[in-house]
């Protein structure tokens, strides 16, 4: 079978992963979500204390973590961490963890490594540019910060979780700041990729958009 690769990269909250999981659906592409990759060393670093400043400990911390990641389910050393690295403490965290050289290099690997030999579509913030440059269909999608932050709030409102617009906004702004302006494999728009701008659109009307990238590729 011949590896066929989506990319659909963008600032947190513009629904990437909601899009990603219908177009995988429709095309019959595996998933993978390369950001719960990174809250899952996120979320080492918090329970463990590391310091991130430290670079031994960092590598300490990369090579006592096993990542296994199976449907939906994301296993950290063997523990379901699905959960988890989805609260706002590890989304607290999490960019600064992205923007370490020896994380990238560890996550980029094992991106490429999963992704070996099949139709798979990836969602992440360097995946056009960086993990997979030569991707047949690259999207990069966009929504308004506070169109982002209302998103975000209803999805922690359907898991019980509290929290303030506010504090969600300034979460995905400081979040986009960080990733954006990063030394290592900044988020940026790949120069071939489509940018959709999903703050007045439908998810119906993204995964139409997507689906004539797909289409025109394919067909
Ligand atoms: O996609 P999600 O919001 O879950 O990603 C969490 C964080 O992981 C991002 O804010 C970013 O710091 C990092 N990330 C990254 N590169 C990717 C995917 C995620 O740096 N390919």
């Amino acid at each position: 079978m011949e590896e066929f690769v989506v990319t659909v990269d963008g600032p947190a909250g513009s629904g990437k992963s909601t899009i990603a999981k219908i177009v995988a659906k429709k095309y019959d592409l595996t998933y993978l979500d390369t950001g719960a990759m990174y809250r899952m060393i996120a979320l080492y670093s918090l329970e463990n204390r590391v310091n991130l400043e430290d670079e031994r400990s960092v590598v300490e911390m990369l090579e006592n973590t096993k990542l296994d990641i199976i449907g939906n389910q994301f296993f950290l050393n063997g523990k379901d961490v699905s959960a988890e690295i989805r609260t706002p403490e590890v989304s607290a965290v999490v960019s600064p963890v992205a923007a370490i050289k020896a994380v990238r290099v560890k996550l980029v690997e094992l991106q490429r490594e999963i992704s070996k030999g099949k139709r798979i579509i990836l969602d992440g913030r360097d995946i056009g540019t960086v993990v997979f440059p030569k991707a047949q269909v690259k999207i990069f999608l966009v929504a308004s910060p506070e169109e982002r932050a209302r998103r975000r709030l209803n999805e922690y409102k359907e898991k019980g979780i509290e929290e303030d617009y506010e504090s969600v906004l300034n979460s995905i702004k400081e979040r986009d700041h960080i990733d954006s302006t990063r030394k290592e494999s900044p988020l940026k728009k790949a120069e071939d990729a489509i940018e959709i701008d999903s703050s007045k659109m439908s998810i119906d009307e993204v995964v139409e958009a997507i689906s004539n990238c797909i289409d025109r590729k394919v067909g």
